[in-house]
């Protein structure tokens, strides 16, 4: 099971990068988490449409969201070639599918076509569902908004936590307790801008790392220029174990 990073860069995707946006793999198939802006074409340089497993999206802020949109069209592009059958299981957060579809008729009534190409499912916290060979968990995370943190685990057990965007809260330690790889948001510079605007700064990416106890800890959801290793550093100060800075194509093994 592994880890590849498409997209870390948010608000918006810098020159010659995308927005947020992960692939979750294994021997059978793939998990598209998040779909931020650029993550489409990027996605399609190294996967096609044919046998994905499902899109997550943790929350519908547009840096995680907006490429939903061209995504669309290239799975209708899919099924007219012949490569894809059957729409793609699309999870949103409790109430998404209103609200995707209401984002969709703002953009000349287009929940028809979406209909015939995303088979849409709203996850709950506290349920668990079957993705493939994944089992897949949902705890609604600090940002302020309708956001869910998620565990994917792999059938050897091996389990992957992503904690979306969050401020530190009490929930965090307990859901991602012992996770293999923790791919966690470290988005601002201080504790003040934490708490303002939702985020984690790396020290608090690395405490949140040591408290749950994560084998390895990947750091994300950068301002484009951002110097990841400085971010490592940072956590580093608060976590021991192994760190990464997210860089868009890097793969990381989960578990074993
Ligand atoms: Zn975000």
């Amino acid at each position: 099971m592994n880890l590849r990073i498409i997209g870390r860069s948010s608000p918006y995707a810098g020159p010659g990068e995308a927005g947020i946006g992960y692939v979750i793999e294994n021997e059978g198939g793939y998990i598209l988490l998040e779909c931020g802006s650029g993550v489409t074409a990027k996605y399609l340089e190294q996967y096609n449409l044919a046998d994905r497993q499902g899109v997550i999206i943790s929350h519908l802020h547009p840096d995680h969201s907006a490429d939903l949109f061209p995504l669309g069209f290239a799975i209708q592009h899919s099924m007219m070639q012949g490569l894809r059958k059957e729409p793609v299981p699309l999870y949103l957060p409790p109430g998404g599918v209103e609200a995707f579809n209401a984002a969709l008729d703002c953009f000349g009534g287009l929940q028809k076509h979406y209909a015939q190409v995303f088979k849409y499912q709203e996850y709950q916290p506290g349920v668990q569902i079957a993705m493939g060979a994944w089992k897949v968990d949902f705890n609604k995370v600090y940002h302020g908004v309708n956001c869910h943190g998620v565990v994917l685990e792999g059938d050897k057990g091996q389990r992957l936590g992503y904690t979306a965007d969050t401020k530190m809260g009490p929930e965090l330690e307990r859901f991602f307790q012992g996770v293999d790889l923790l791919l966690c948001e470290a988005t601002v510079e201080s504790e003040e801008q934490a708490e303002k605007t939702n985020h984690l700064t790396a020290e608090g990416a690395g405490k949140l790392g040591t408290a749950a106890g994560v084998g390895h800890l990947v750091l994300t959801h950068f301002l484009p220029g951002t110097d990841g290793e400085m971010k490592r550093r940072r956590a580093a100060r608060h976590f021991s174990g192994k760190i990464s800075a997210a860089e868009p194509d890097a793969v990381y093994p989960v578990g074993g």
